[in-house]
């Protein structure tokens, strides 16, 4: 069944809500990716990486994604030029999820520290249905003989998703995307990229290297 699911950063200033989601109506993962942890690494150690560095994440349309209140605290990082929108709440660091460049695309991988489960009182695995998969593993951090993971990401998966994204492009989700402005279609935040010292650091933390 779909539900609506409320979203909120950990402050309470970022408010919105999901509508009708349900684990028919997107891809649920946990991803490994050194970017995605790079993400969780800059926002700080808030508890967005689980012990392997993995972000639990719902792969949605952008479209059925709303912010009710503090959109002024939306902030959007990307890791490289080229890299994808990574968006947070600036008041506290909270991520909310990753989108492509450009809105053309209509693809959110939302993040599990914004959805408000308890005021839900549903669990995540209610909600959303269970992890489907675990991707990118080669990059998870410590023991990996115990992880029930994919190095990569299974192909079968990729294509699911992109069915998924045709879907919602020519049902015209694209256009109604909280993450672009709706008449420019530019971000409707400047997204701030990184130099490549961040990014370095970033990737320091991951590996366990020492600081230069
Ligand atoms: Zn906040
Ligand atoms: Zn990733």
């Amino acid at each position: 069944m779909a539900n609506d699911l409320p979203i909120r950063c950990r402050c309470g200033n970022l408010r919105g809500r999901a509508q009708g989601v349900s684990g028919e109506r997107g891809n649920r993962i946990v991803c490994y990716c050194d970017d995605c942890q790079a993400f969780g690494d800059f926002l700080g150690p808030d508890g967005v990486l689980d012990t392997h560095g993995g972000t639990d994440i719902f792969q949605m349309s952008p479209a059925r994604l709303e912010f009710t209140r503090g959109l002024d605290q939306l902030a959007c990082l990307r890791l490289t030029s080229k890299g994808m929108l990574r968006w947070y709440a600036a008041c506290c660091k909270t991520p909310i999820g990753n989108t492509m460049a450009t809105r053309q695309i209509p693809f959110v991988g939302l993040i599990h520290a914004c959805v408000d489960h308890e005021a839900d009182g549903r669990s995540r695995d209610e909600a959303l249905g269970p992890v489907r998969a675990g991707v990118n593993a080669r990059f998870a951090r410590g023991d990996r003989t115990q992880l029930d993971a994919h190095d990569r990401a299974p192909l079968s998966m990729g294509l699911g998703i992109l069915g998924r994204l045709v879907a919602a492009r020519l049902r015209g989700d694209h256009a109604a995307s909280p993450f672009f402005d709706r008449g420019t279609g530019e971000p409707v935040a400047v997204p701030l990229v990184l130099s490549e010292d961040e990014r370095r650091g970033l990737e320091n933390v991951r590996t366990g290297a020492p600081a230069p």
